[in-house]
């Protein structure tokens, strides 16, 4: 990778201004699921086993007016690090001014210390001004101000352009690297999209062909197959001439479909036979079919000669991406497509396996295989930006090796 890294930096009494994901559940002032914090430990123990000063800064929820500020303060978040450090750790309440200013000036080497939700920025004196999600220049200039280096471990905003992530790095003196989580990401989806081990089989999935054609027209020149299925996958059928009837479709990009379908030959691996149902519920009436659906029905998965056929393009791959459930996962009912492609994936012992964030991790934990996968990214929007090719900002502005 020819960015820096953590481990680059000359970290001993530095002050160490790091951005990371802390955008945990909070409720009632307690966090919920406490993984986001977890999986920060490693580059901020690294930090201050160097003796860095490590300064926290992360978003939490989404702030747009002053009422939202008391339930998204990062108190709890700063209190749960604490105690999953065992050591103190200062919470400013604050995201700028003396009071920021001279508790970082009262640390000492090894200290950790938290800085209030940088999206509190968004609001002042009760307007919406997106300082830190507009990346307003001035407060950028000002948090880099604060530190001597800075590490971005905060992968899931590095599509982004945040003065929290792109407004501190460009503007800090000193060195920008990636935390070990960023590095980690960037390896396993940079090397996946780069440079495959072949085959390269990607799984596309999810409600719409709207979010994944930048997905899909990058991927064509890259994997060796494209799977495709969840509902998506009707807006191709749709395009091929098939019947969908009340399946999920989206008329305006049935032309793109076409298109893509021309271009990918038999790269492009459909459904076969889709699960479909008479309403849109996990009671509804159900009954796999082969090719043209009837009006009143709607295919909520995807059907046993599909799971067989994305199977059989699966057995040899050697690099695998996947992103998008095959169907309607969060119903019991209407699970098995994604289930069974999830599993399959999991018995792939020589392949990597990377699960591309947002719905397909959450399909990937409710159902228990997450942890026979090679690589689960912590980033949704940005997993796909990267499977698009697009660059991530984020990353981008972080120091060359
Ligand atoms: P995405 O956020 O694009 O990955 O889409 C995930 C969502 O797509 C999930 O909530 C699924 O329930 C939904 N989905 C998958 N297959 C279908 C389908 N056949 N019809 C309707 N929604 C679907």
């Amino acid at each position: 990778m020819a960015k820096l890294t953590v481990e680059d930096l000359q970290l001993e009494g530095k002050k160490v201004l790091m951005r990371v994901d802390f955008n945990v559940p909070v409720k009632d002032g307690v966090v919920g699921d406490d993984n986001r914090i977890v999986a920060a430990l490693p580059t901020i123990k690294y930090v201050i086993e160097h003796k860095g000063k490590a300064i926290l800064f992360s978003h939490l929820g989404r702030v747009k007016k002053e009422e939202d500020k008391p339930g998204l303060s990062m108190r709890p978040v700063a209190e749960k690090l604490s105690n999953l450090l065992q050591q103190p750790v200062t919470f400013v309440p604050v995201t700028e001014g003396p009071q920021l200013e001279e508790a970082i000036d009262k640390m000492n080497d090894g200290d950790v210390l938290v800085v209030q939700n940088t999206r509190y920025e968004d609001v002042k004196d009760g307007e919406y001004v997106k300082r830190e999600s507009g990346n307003d220049p001035e407060l950028g200039k000002y948090w880099a101000s604060l530190g001597d280096v800075f590490v971005n471990d905060a992968f899931g905003t590095a599509h982004r352009k945040h003065a929290s992530n792109v407004g501190i790095a460009t503007n800090m003196p000193g060195k920008a690297a990636a935390g070990f989580l960023m590095e980690k990401e960037i390896k396993f989806l940079g090397d996946a999209v780069d440079n495959p081990v072949r085959p390269f089989v990607a799984i596309l999935g999810g409600a719409k062909v709207s979010d994944k054609i930048g997905v899909i027209n990058n991927l064509l020149e890259k994997a060796d197959k494209i799977i495709v299925g969840g509902g998506m996958a009707y807006t191709f059928a749709a395009a091929k001439g098939e019947k969908i009837g009340n399946s999920l479709v989206e008329k305006d990009k049935i032309d793109v479909a076409k298109e893509i379908l021309t271009k990918a030959g038999d790269k492009l691996v459909l459904p076969v036979d889709n699960v479909v149902a008479n309403k849109f519920a996990n009671d509804a009436d159900s009954k796999v079919v082969e090719g043209d659906i009837e009006d009143g029905w709607m295919g909520l998965d995807v059907g046993p000669k599909t799971v067989d056929l994305f199977k059989s393009v699966l057995a040899d791959a050697k690099t695998v991406v996947w992103n998008g459930p095959m169907g309607v996962f969060e119903m019991p009912n209407f699970a098995k497509g994604t289930l069974e492609v999830g599993k399959f994936l999991g018995t792939l012992s020589d392949a990597t396996t990377i699960v591309g964030g947002g719905d397909s991790t959450a399909a990937a934990k409710q159902l228990g295989i997450a942890d026979k996968l090679t690589h689960i990214s912590t980033g949704g929007g940005a997993s796909l930006t990267y499977l698009e090719g697009q660059p991530l900002p984020g990353i981008v502005a972080l120091s060359e090796k």
